[in-house]
């Protein structure tokens, strides 16, 4: 089974991407900013994350550059999820190490093509 870190501040968000990760069968795991995503990276390193840009304590982008930098062993494919009214963040995100995008809100749909995109489903 694969493993994905869902990182958001929205606790909603989070919720809605689990419940569609795990009917993609997927393990979820969750972090509520980047700070919390390094140390779960760290502790063990997912297959895939999807990744928030706006959050508190640490960005997207503060995560991505973190990781790059860290010890975690296998880097995941990261997803990195953004609205319409964020799109210029996009081409920062792919050069910081992300992997793909999704925009909010996504569907299972959606999901699912991203992750078969960086060969993850
Ligand atoms: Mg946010």
């Amino acid at each position: 089974m694969k493993t994905c870190l869902v990182v958001d501040d929205s606790k909603v968000i989070r919720k809605v991407a689990r419940h569609i990760l795990e009917t993609l069968d997927f393990e979820v795991r969750e972090a509520c900013d980047g700070r919390e995503a390094l140390d779960s990276c760290l502790a063990a390193a997912p297959d895939v994350i999807l990744l928030d840009w706006n959050m508190p304590v640490m960005s997207g982008m503060d995560f991505l550059l973190a990781l790059k930098e860290s010890e975690v062993a296998s880097k995941p494919k990261v997803v990195f999820c953004t609205t319409e009214s964020g799109m210029a963040y996009i081409r920062a995100a792919i050069e910081a190490g992300a992997d793909e995008y999704v925009m909010k809100p996504f569907d299972r749909d959606t999901l699912e093509s991203k992750l078969q995109i960086v060969g993850m489903a």
